[in-house]
């Protein structure tokens, strides 16, 4: 498996399992990878001219404001217990896509990114994985005049410079919990990184979107709530919002399908009432809560 995503090999030996083609079909050209030999895909990859990339998908009112693309990037060095798209934590699924593949289909869907106030989302995975093609995809459709957004737990802020972020408008920021041995008892990292990210995002006044999934019996006793509202409260000038994601096991399946062990199967979604008062906490705080 890829530790970093940078120097990380994808699968593309048959003992390394399969790699699945075509899910992300669509979104490059004609890209053939066995074009390459084994050190130039290596190559191609740490400059970043090429990605692995899960999926993607035009979504509305979610994942940033107005009509998005969302790209679903491979790899993401977070184990999350409610993750979604755990097929996406290895870098074993998606399609190798060419950066300039990438930026050309992104721009053609400016017309709909400008009618709705909408834009590109860099989603995951970790977007910064993969943080040399990402990087570049950013910056191109950027410079194109388009919206960009990057969904990320902040674990791996720092590959970000400085100057990479003015090349993002927005960015979504997961806390999955408030304290360390909460973050890793949910995603088997440890939180203090997703702060570091933050307070930086803070000092750079760039605009954040906070994310926190609310996961009955894991993330909703008052103290953990209390804790991620504490971290939060501290951004407050930069913060735009706060949304409160409730728990769903619609990943269930995609656990099983890929021989991993789902452990919240007993786990039903929070009720109205429980969304309501973890809300209410974040907006006793003065924060924009939904
Ligand atoms: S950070 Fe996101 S993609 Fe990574 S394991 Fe957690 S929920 Fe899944």
């Amino acid at each position: 498996m890829a530790q970093d995503g940078i120097t990380g090999v994808v699968s593309l030996e048959p003992e390394q399992g399969e790699k699945v083609r075509g899910i992300a079909a669509g979104l490059g050209t004609d890209f053939d990878d066995s074009e390459f030999t084994r050190p130039e895909l290596m190559e191609s990859r740490r400059t970043g001219d090429i990605g692995l990339v899960h999926s993607w998908e035009l979504v509305t009112a979610v994942d940033g404001p107005g009509t998005r693309m969302t790209i679903f990037m491979s790899g993401c060095p977070l184990r999350c217990l409610y993750c979604h798209n755990p097929d996406t934590m290895e870098m074993k699924e998606g399609t190798l896509e060419r950066v300039e593949d990438v930026v050309k289909r992104v721009i053609r869907y400016r017309p709909v990114f400008n009618a709705s106030g909408g834009g590109l989302t860099i989603s995951g995975g970790e977007p910064l994985f993969q943080i040399a093609f990402t990087r570049r995809v950013l910056k191109e459709v950027h410079d194109a005049g388009i919206h960009t957004t990057i969904d990320t737990s902040g674990n791996l802020g720092s590959r970000l410079t400085d100057e990479d972020l003015e090349s993002i408008d927005l960015v979504l920021l997961d806390v999955k919990s408030g304290d360390e041995d909460t973050y890793m008892k949910v995603t088997s990292r440890t939180l203090q990184p997703t702060i570091d990210f933050g307070n930086r995002l803070n000092r750079l006044g760039k605009k954040v979107w906070v994310r926190f999934v609310l996961v009955p019996g894991l993330t909703d006793s008052d103290e953990n709530v209390n804790n991620v509202a504490d971290i939060v409260e501290k951004w407050k000038d930069n913060v735009e919002r706060v949304e409160v994601l409730p728990f769903h096991n619609m990943g269930a399946d995609k656990w099983q399908n890929i021989g991993m062990e789902y452990t919240l199967d007993d786990v039903t979604p929070p009720s109205r009432e429980l969304l309501d008062h973890v809300r209410g906490i974040f907006k006793s705080r003065g924060l924009t809560t939904f």
